[in-house]
């Protein structure tokens, strides 16, 4: 079986899976009120879906992370979960984990421990319930902070991802440092990225991380780590508490030289960049037939089509968005 590694010597370890592009939130940065989710008909099976990652797994993907739209309100989704987590006792897998909104963690919590997830991420932008529930237009705090909890007890690492939004949070963000600190929590800082055309003007909402971290730096004492994902995070300590604060900036830093991953939709689309609409479809041969040689051929042809990088640009003069996906298509 030959690895995944593409045109630039990058070697492809970590797949992203969107198992659904529904959700039961409508964050203001990522959808809109009345968004149009996919039919049904179009979505991959959760028999599908356990097939195609366990493709890429014995490709050489070491690590596996389901995210959506929200992946905790796709039906079953424990069943996949616990059928994914085979790859963690046999060790073809590193780690298997999922980037949720915490509003089923409550639910969950339990099962996803006992499937093999050891850290889970889960987005959080305010600590203010009225202020949460503008943010993503249909979430209550107080249920996100029962799925914390129930995390928290089943022994899951926690790291929270807040998404700086310009005149939303960039004033509590020493608070929601402090409160991660607290509770033993990770935290990662995310730049809005322009991806699918929603209601609000993105350059209002944008707020650059490198102004974040000066003003963060008055109060809390910050030192750069070498801790690597592959990923577009930089990760500083947090003197005062010892956790790790995460910047993700695809605005203000270019990351593609280490970039170690792709993007699978819902659909069986693979995207190789986040940001470029260059795509591969792998329902198809997946569909074709019962055995995986054609899968297989389709994923290497699309791995030898990564591109070398992204081109980001918000300003004010170039409002649309970079791709027409919305971050809930592509998986964040
Ligand atoms: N529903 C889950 C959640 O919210 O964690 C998983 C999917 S969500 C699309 C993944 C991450 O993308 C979240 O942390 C969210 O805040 C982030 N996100 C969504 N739209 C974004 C955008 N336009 N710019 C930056 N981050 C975005
Ligand atoms: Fe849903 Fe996550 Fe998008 Fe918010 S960021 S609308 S929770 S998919």
């Amino acid at each position: 079986m030959t690895e995944m590694i593409d045109p630039f010597d990058r070697k492809v370890s970590y797949l992203r899976v969107s198992v659904t592009d529904r959700c039961d939130f409508r964050c203001v940065y990522c959808m809109s009120e009345d968004m149009t989710f996919l039919p049904k008909s179009d979505v991959l099976s959760l028999e599908e879906l356990d097939r195609l990652c366990s493709a890429f797994i014995r490709k050489g993907v070491r690590k596996l992370r389901l995210t959506g739209g929200e992946p905790l309100v796709r039906r079953n989704i424990m069943s996949l979960m616990h059928n994914l987590g085979r790859h963690l006792k046999t060790g073809d897998l590193d780690e298997l984990t999922l980037t949720t909104n915490g509003s089923q963690l409550a639910r969950f919590a339990g099962d996803l421990a006992k499937s093999g997830v050891r850290r889970i991420n889960v987005s959080m932008d305010t600590l203010d319930p009225d202020k949460f529930h503008k943010i993503t237009r249909w979430g209550k705090l107080d249920k996100v902070m029962d799925g914390l909890k129930a995390a928290s007890d089943a022994g899951l690492e926690i790291k929270i991802n807040t998404v700086a939004v310009n005149g939303f949070n960039d004033m509590e963000l020493d608070e929601m440092l402090g409160w991660c600190g607290d509770q033993g929590y990770d935290l990662t800082l995310i730049e809005t990225m322009p991806l699918g055309e929603i209601s609000d003007a993105r350059a209002d909402q944008y707020l650059p991380l490198s102004t974040v971290r000066e003003r963060l730096s008055k109060n809390w004492n910050l030192t750069d780590i070498p801790y690597k994902t592959g990923g577009p995070a930089r990760y500083v300590e947090v003197g005062e508490t010892g956790r790790k604060l995460g910047f993700i900036t695809p605005m203000t830093h270019n990351f593609c030289e280490t970039c170690n991953r792709v993007r699978l939709t819902c659909t069986g689309t693979l995207y190789m960049c986040l940001g470029q609409d260059d795509a591969a479809d792998l329902r198809a041969p997946l569909r074709a037939s019962e055995a995986d040689e054609l899968l297989e051929s389709a994923i290497d042809e699309a791995i030898g089509r990564k591109p070398k990088g992204h081109d980001f640009i918000i300003d004010r003069d170039s409002n649309a968005p970079a791709t027409s996906r919305h971050m809930s298509v592509t998986g964040g």
